[in-house]
């Protein structure tokens, strides 16, 4: 199938790009890497008048360190995520991360910005964007705002973007030394969106974990915190039975959905194989 019709529009400058999504209205869709977009064009499950290519607009471009913030631009690619040593230094989360999106030529294309924006709950970004605070920057016609991941995702496929707004960038708090990362995903073949993934972050001290985050993807509608299970492990030396009551608080107080091949019975085994996993593994 090929898509419908629809205008096409490359602006050089954000202002530029807010005035067309403006006047275009919400049949106006953005374009990044296309890698999401084009498929749902050509198999017409969207069908807007007009394409906004931002790909042009130098505001969403680069990785920066700012004070103590890493900046990411929307536009970087989950390939410049893979390859960036400032990445590695100062969020090895998403080093980890990177080589389980799709295949490199879709992570030479796809962009950081639009797989936040497009907020699939299988997606690994929206999981790591929410482990390490994140907080996105959007630009609307009334000025930017600043919104932290854990507001951000709302829904399946729903974020808090207005459709005459952009994402521009999102700021991560560096990593300290302390820091332990993991990442994880149980997927058919390697490239598949996960059947079930785990993103974590803590601060460790021997055998004791504080600050967790772990936060689970591809089993829920977003990307989930397991609150109760953060709060077994957080401040205690990890033991079997801490690490079992953890495993049993996940499972139990995710709000889970099944997807076409997976039961919410399946999932909430895996979350538990994929907590006791990466508890394991920080504490080594
Ligand atoms: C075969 C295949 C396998 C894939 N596997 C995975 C996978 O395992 N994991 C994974 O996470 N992804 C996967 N993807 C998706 C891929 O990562 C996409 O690149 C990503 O989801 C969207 O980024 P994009 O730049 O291509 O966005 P686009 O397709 O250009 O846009 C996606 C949506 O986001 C909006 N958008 C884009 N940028 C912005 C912005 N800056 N501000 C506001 N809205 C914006 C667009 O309007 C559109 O609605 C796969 C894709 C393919 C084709």
């Amino acid at each position: 199938m090929k898509s419908a019709a629809f205008d096409y529009a490359k602006p050089q400058v954000l202002s530029e790009a807010l005035a067309l999504l403006t006047e275009a209205g919400e049949d106006a869709q953005l374009i990044a890497g296309g890698q999401t977009l084009l498929a749902t064009l050509n198999l017409r499950l969207s069908e807007p008048s007009m394409l906004i290519d931002i790909t042009n607009l130098d505001e969403l471009k680069g990785i920066a360190v700012i004070g103590e913030q890493l900046r990411i631009g929307a536009l970087v690619t989950h390939t410049e995520i893979e390859d960036s040593k400032l990445i590695a230094q100062h969020a090895p989360l998403l080093k980890a991360a990177a080589p389980h999106i799709a295949h490199r030529a879709i992570r030479n294309l796809g962009t950081w910005g639009g797989s936040l924006a497009y907020g699939d709950p299988a997606a690994e970004w929206p999981a790591c964007s929410l482990t390490l605070n994140a907080t996105m920057l959007i630009a609307g016609p009334d000025g930017e705002r600043r919104i932290s991941a854990e507001d951000f995702f709302i829904d399946l496929y729903t974020t808090s973007l207005e459709p005459n707004e952009i994402l521009v960038a999102t700021e991560i708090p560096i990593a300290n030394h302390n820091q332990v990362f993991y990442f994880h995903e149980l997927a058919r073949r390697h490239g598949d969106y996960a059947v079930a993934g785990v993103a974590m972050v803590a601060q460790k001290q021997g055998s004791i974990l504080s600050n967790c985050v772990f936060t689970f993807f591809s089993v829920g509608a977003t990307p989930m915190m397991a609150l109760k299970a953060q709060a077994l492990v957080d401040g205690k030396p990890l033991t079997d039975e801490v690490i079992a009551s953890a495993v049993a608080a996940a499972r139990e107080e995710l709000e889970v959905i099944a997807d076409i091949t997976n039961s919410v019975e399946t999932k909430q085994h895996l979350i538990g194989v994929l907590l006791e996993r990466g508890l394991k593994h920080l504490i080594v």
